[in-house]
């Protein structure tokens, strides 16, 4: 690419290739934060896919605050996605905690997730960048615009190109009302600093399923390149995250919501 042009990233599902960028529609990404069991990921998968999404997310190693709360099943969830891949032909996106579980994640994931909480594991970028799946970089929650790109760099320069951006929420001082304060500057920043492809994820961005339409809604008018939402057939249920999962059904409506503005889903 030209200076001052955007690059896309191309990932290759069973349903076709899915192209990540400026100048393609705006990709979604749903799905549970946690892969729980075979019926609740296929399930949800097949809800997602009727919807329009392009891509399952789901956790099998999951970067838990409390070493008591549920950590993921591990590659027990990775062969779920699979299943759910083959049922749906759904893209999957799954987080790579630790590099020794690299190998065995970027055999499943389409696109391998870095947290949040990894943003600047330097020997995990190197190793996502030597391999060759596309790799979805969220933004540490005390990251600047800075450290995040100096990051994604990383990535760049162990040699993998297929790099994409997720803003998913900056620390806040208002842990009442909202997780995280979601920087929807951060996307037209972005757009100006870098080539790469912008993701939002209102989800951990607010911490509740009530706001996450309207930031969706507002990320796509700042110019998001793709959407990152999280989706679960019974909330109040979930594993984890709950508070801030949408419902199949309102994640139906939500597309329908997201279809009839701008660059369209
Ligand atoms: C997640 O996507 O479920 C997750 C743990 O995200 P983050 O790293 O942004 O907290
Ligand atoms: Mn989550």
């Amino acid at each position: 690419f030209r200076h001052g042009e955007s690059s896309e990233v191309v990932v290759n599902t069973p349903n076709g290739p899915v192209p990540f960028g400026e100048h393609h529609p705006v990709v979604i990404v749903a799905g549970p934060c946690s892969v729980e069991n075979e019926e609740m990921i296929v399930e949800t998968a097949r809800r997602i896919k009727a919807a329009g999404a392009h891509f399952l997310r789901g956790g099998a190693y999951k970067p838990r605050t409390s070493p008591y709360a549920f950590q993921g099943h591990g590659e027990s969830a990775l062969e779920l996605l699979v299943k759910a891949r083959e049922e749906t032909g759904l893209g999957i996106i799954t987080e790579v905690m630790d590099s020794a579980d690299l190998e065995k994640i970027a055999q499943v994931a389409d696109v391998v997730q870095v947290g949040a909480r990894n943003m600047q594991n330097f020997s995990l970028l190197k190793k996502v960048g030597a391999q060759s799946k596309p790799v979805l970089l969220k933004r540490g929650m005390a990251a600047t615009i800075e450290d995040w790109l100096m990051a994604a760099e990383y990535i760049l320069a162990a040699g993998n190109p297929n790099v994409i951006l997720c803003e998913r929420g900056i620390r806040t001082f208002d842990r009442q009302y909202t997780r995280n304060t979601l920087d929807l500057s951060a996307v037209p920043v972005l757009r100006k600093l870098t080539h790469l492809p912008i993701m939002v994820d209102p989800s951990h961005g607010t911490g509740w399923a009530s706001y996450v339409p309207s930031m969706c809604l507002g990320a796509i008018a700042c110019g998001c390149d793709s959407l990152m939402i999280e989706v679960h057939p019974n909330p109040a249920k979930a594993l984890s995250d709950g508070p801030q999962s949408v419902t199949p059904e309102r994640f139906d409506t939500l597309m329908q919501e997201l279809a009839v503005i701008g660059k369209a889903v």
